[in-house]
């Protein structure tokens, strides 16, 4: 029954009339993690704004609204996956690709999955992932919202070896540094990303203390946050003591849970962590390194739990597109190992990343005057954290843009 009421909805109803009113009906909303869900709620949706968040019969629909019936569904806020990269050689010449091949990429790696905003965390093509950005924005492609970090940068010969014969951007000294973050200022960069450590040819290669503290000042300057790929607790410790804000994965290379100082460190000092657990999985599986108990995989997972009791701020990111795995289910089954329950895992898709990026205005929960970037989920997420994957709607801007069929 409900099939049938959801499919006389046409996909690009919203998307060719941006006047057009929808209201979305019956779900049961989670207007932010933390909060009991209004059951049988409403919320009215105008030019992509959230006009309107209530129970069933305090919220007057507008006459020429389009009705969305969302009975037995669960309506949360967008996700956001903050660490992907857009460099597989299907997004090469970004530029020239059709507007309808880009959709279908966008659709098969992020919306699917219900992902209205990544966070590109590194590129070695700045030029097409600016062309990528673009098209997104003037187009109005269907897809999520992309912020990126452009071009990270790393110590002189610390081009980590599993992206060899390439070479990252080496810095020698702090004019190098300076400049560095300067181009990707300019290039419209929301962080800067930096390996504070990094697995290279004849070892793990450390940037300087004073070339971390001095690109935490020059980002600082533009109100960015650094964030930094820490590979071991010496590289975790050397970033977060020189102002580096976010560490882009746990840092699991000694396999050895973090020192208590050192989590002391991170919340006293609002260190931001991304886990990408799965990403450990699924390295160790592709040398054919079984995952199950595997000490690198359990020390990740511990080091998350860790962070996660101390009361730190986690936000959700999985490293898709250097792992060609593109379902995140793995993802939140290593969250909740962690500790994590479902308000957790939430928070750490919407409110956290909006915040920790400075788009809690605009984004995060569903609250009027915020853009509608709203999910639809088969599942309750209260009852099985498998709802994360169960999408039925992506909306974007109160256009849906991914439906299941
Ligand atoms: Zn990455």
């Amino acid at each position: 029954m409900l099939v049938t009421l959801l499919t006389t909805l046409h996909l690009t109803v919203f998307a060719q009339n941006k006047s057009s009113v929808l209201a979305i009906t019956g779900a049961r909303i989670y207007t932010t993690p933390y909060q009991e869900p209004i059951e049988k709620g409403i919320v009215i949706v105008e030019n992509g704004i959230i006009k309107a968040v209530g129970p069933w019969g305090k919220i007057k629909i507008p006459k020429k609204a389009k009705i969305l019936k969302a009975d037995g569904l669960s309506l949360v806020a967008g996700f956001w996956n903050c660490h992907v990269h857009l460099m597989e050689e299907k997004w090469n010449n970004a530029a020239g690709q059709s507007k309808e091949e880009l959709e279908k990429k966008m659709e098969e790696m992020f919306l699917r999955y219900g992902f209205t905003t990544i966070i590109d965390l590194a590129t070695l093509h700045k030029e097409n992932l600016l062309d990528l950005a673009q098209r997104v924005t003037k187009e109005n492609l269907r897809s999520p919202e992309i912020l990126y970090a452009g071009e990270p940068f790393v110590a002189e010969n610390g081009s980590p070896l599993y992206i060899a014969p390439l070479r990252l951007r080496e810095v020698k000294n702090k004019r190098d540094v300076e400049l560095h973050i300067n181009e990707q200022v300019k290039a419209g960069a929301s962080l800067i990303k930096i390996w504070s450590a990094s697995p290279a040819k004849k070892g793990i290669v450390s940037l300087s203390d004073s070339l971390i503290a001095h690109a935490s000042l020059i980002a600082g300057k533009y109100g960015l946050a650094v964030a930094a790929h820490p590979t071991n607790i010496r590289g975790a410790d050397l970033a977060i003591s020189n102002g580096v804000k976010i560490l882009v994965h746990t840092s699991p290379d000694d396999r050895l849970p973090f020192p208590d100082s050192l989590v002391e460190k991170m919340i006293k000092k609002q260190v931001v962590l991304m886990p990408t657990l799965q990403m450990i999985k699924w390295e160790l599986e592709r040398f054919n390194v079984p995952s199950k108990n595997d000490p690198l995989l359990q020390t990740g997972i511990t080091q998350l739990s860790q962070f996660f009791k101390a009361g730190g701020t986690i936000v959700f990111g999985t490293d898709v597109g250097y792992m060609t795995v593109y379902d995140p289910a793995d993802e939140y089954v290593f969250m909740q190992q962690a500790g994590m329950d479902y308000k957790a895992i939430l928070a750490s898709l919407t409110i956290a990343p909006a915040q920790v990026f400075g788009k809690q205005k605009e984004t995060g929960t569903i609250e009027a005057g915020k853009k509608a970037q709203l999910l639809l989920l088969k599942e309750d997420p209260a009852k099985s954290i498998s709802a994360f994957t169960n999408i039925a709607y992506t909306i974007q801007n109160g256009e849906i843009i991914f439906r299941k069929q």
